[in-house]
């Protein structure tokens, strides 16, 4: 399990370019619902097992992908019913691009039981320990920090261009 902030970086690296064409004022909100759903399947099943390991068992559920589908639809139905479906699979994608870093890593306990109901075999990588990947918590904030500034450049370049294109 990549930390939180890994899983929020990564996101945010993944989910920023397809938004370069639209309005921040409509990208915003499911931007967040997508960070909520790569978030979710730690936040809803680590700190239980750790503090009550006898719940390891049932919340270990939503650490899979047939569980967080569960999670996913539970959540999306807090939304207002016109943009229900759209939460819903932007907590989708958040949840799978999660189980799918989730799988790079060496895992210590368990690991994603993709096919789960259907079989508990884990799949995974294996490339890197938890603790390996924090060191890169810098690299992706750099990372964010150029791409941000491409855009903003982008932005602006636009900008200017269409005020330009307004006076002639
Ligand atoms: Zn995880």
């Amino acid at each position: 399990m990549p930390d939180l902030m890994t899983h929020v970086a990564i996101s945010h690296l993944i989910k920023r370019p397809f938004e370069l064409k639209q309005e921040s004022s409509k990208t915003v909100p499911m931007r967040t619902v997508f960070y909520l759903g790569t978030i979710l399947p730690d936040v809803l099943s680590r700190p239980f097992y750790i503090l009550f390991p006898v719940t390891r068992e049932w919340v270990s559920l939503y650490h899979h992908p047939v569980g967080f589908i569960l999670i996913a639809t539970l959540f999306a139905l807090f939304f207002d019913p016109t943009i229900w479906k759209r939460a819903w699979m932007h907590l989708m994608a958040g949840g799978m691009l999660h189980f799918l870093l989730d799988s790079f890593q060496k895992q210590i306990a368990s690991g994603i039981a993709w096919l789960w109901p259907f079989s508990w075999r884990i799949y995974g990588y294996g490339l890197m320990e938890a603790g390996d990947i924090l060191h890169y918590i810098p690299l992706w904030i750099s990372l964010i920090i150029i791409m941000e500034m491409g855009f903003y450049y982008i932005r602006r370049k636009r900008q200017t261009h269409s005020v330009k294109e307004h006076l002639v």
